[in-house]
């Protein structure tokens, strides 16, 4: 799917689909295929060349590497 089409999946992100916090905010502009979705934990999400594209990376991911970094060394959070 590109074109118009992929501004449809954009707009349709209403959560981070990487650690599911809210949509912060949503800015798109349908003739020329352009976007972007922020997300509460930081993540953005933006249409560029037809496709969907992470323009900045969810940090939760991280987070989750880090406590099991530190439940390996008997770390407390
Ligand atoms: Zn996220």
């Amino acid at each position: 799917m590109n074109g118009p089409g992929i501004i449809d999946t954009l707009v349709a992100l209403a959560h981070c689909p990487v650690c599911g916090a809210a949509r912060s905010s949503l800015t798109y502009h349908r003739p020329q295929v352009i976007g972007e979705a922020l997300f509460s934990c930081g993540a953005a999400f933006a249409v560029a060349n037809a496709e969907i594209i992470p323009s900045t990376l969810c940090p939760a991911p991280s987070h989750v590497a880090a406590r099991v970094l530190n439940a390996s060394t008997g770390a407390e959070e």
